[in-house]
């Protein structure tokens, strides 16, 4: 029978203890759930469902291991790990994608519309003030992978100009697809509203420095759902506090949770929010792993398969 190590803290095995075994089943694989506690023999373990807050950091014990199948999108925990010679699989499935969408909609829609002007304001005085349409708005979105594709399709369908920018150059319907140094001076030069869906990788960190930051119009809005560090913090607040940025919404940061000192949280143009742009829905993740079960035990081809040469 397969043997499949769920390496988790509890609080994530509680989610997944009901919806795994049954997602199993009905992928008709036959397979043996155990956690790390009760892991005695790691040679004759075949999966291991990995969550990056688990406490497993080598896997050279593994040594009949056929795949590493992570339970989160973002793999630069584990991708660079060089004790795992196994395929490593990434999460993809539409809870992270509906989630991201609707995530990343929402506060592009809150700057477009200007909407905190009148949140904010109860000063009983009469401030019209008329967005544009979103026809007429800029928006760019780096990185056009699993998330990044649906959300600028998302913004195309609000009618939204929209711009991508990616590692290989794309061609969507709808979206000005760019890639390169200058494809990314292009995107940027143009961005009313940046969102940063990339990876966190050797390439991309530090990504958004001061340089970059002021290649946006000024006054653009900054929305990171990606990676803390694809931004420098230091720069993003120089660039807040004269004005090149208008306003910055930040899911993710360098150190998490974000340290109750950091200048965000005190700073009147930056949203934290904490890390919950998208997570990772037991209810429709455990199929993608029960899939991915189903796949390695028929010699199939694995789903959402990690570039860790490209390091996502
Ligand atoms: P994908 O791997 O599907 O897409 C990554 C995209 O980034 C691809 O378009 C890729 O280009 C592009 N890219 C990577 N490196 C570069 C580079 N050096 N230059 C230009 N483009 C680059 O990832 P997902 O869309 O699934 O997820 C993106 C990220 O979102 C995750 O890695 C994670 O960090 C973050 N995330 C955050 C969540 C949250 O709750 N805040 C939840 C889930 C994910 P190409 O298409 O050419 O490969």
């Amino acid at each position: 029978m397969t043997l499949v190590l769920f390496s988790a803290p509890d609080s994530v095995w509680d989610e997944y203890r009901d919806v795994l075994p049954r997602a199993i089943a009905r992928a008709g694989v036959e397979a043996r759930i155990i956690r790390d506690d009760a892991l005695t023999d790691p040679t004759e373990v075949d999966y291991i469902v990995y969550a990056p807050s688990s406490r497993l950091k080598d896997f050279t014990p593994f040594t009949r291991l056929k795949a590493v199948l992570n339970l989160w999108a973002g793999v630069e925990a584990i991708a660079p790990n060089p004790t795992l010679k196994a395929p490593l699989a990434r999460m993809v499935d539409y809870g992270l994608t509906e989630g991201m969408v609707e995530w990343c909609v929402g506060h592009t829609l809150r700057h477009h519309l200007g909407m905190d002007q009148d949140i904010r304001r109860n000063d009983a005085e009469w401030h019209p003030h008329v967005p544009p349409l979103a026809r007429w708005r800029n928006i760019t979105v780096l990185g056009l992978g699993a998330l990044g594709e649906a959300v600028a399709r998302a913004l195309v369908d609000l009618n939204f100009r929209v711009t991508g920018w990616s590692r290989r150059q794309k061609d969507i319907g709808g979206i000005c697809c760019l890639s390169g140094d200058d494809g990314l001076r292009e995107a940027l030069s143009s961005a009313e509203i940046l969102i940063l869906l990339l990876p966190l990788t050797d390439n991309t960190r530090d990504l958004m420095d001061r340089n970059r930051l002021a290649l946006l119009p000024k006054g653009a809005c900054v929305i990171n759902p990606g990676r803390g560090p694809l931004i420098v913090d230091e720069d993003l607040i120089d660039a807040l506090d004269s004005g090149q940025i208008a306003h910055a919404t930040l899911d993710v940061f360098r150190t998490e949770p974000l340290p109750p000192e950091h200048p965000f949280w005190a700073h009147d143009g930056v949203t934290v929010t904490p890390h919950i742009a998208s997570d990772t829905r037991p209810q429709s993740a455990a199929d993608v792993v029960a899939e991915n079960l189903r796949r390695g035990e028929t010699g199939e081809p694995f789903l959402h398969l990690v570039d860790r040469s490209a390091g996502y």
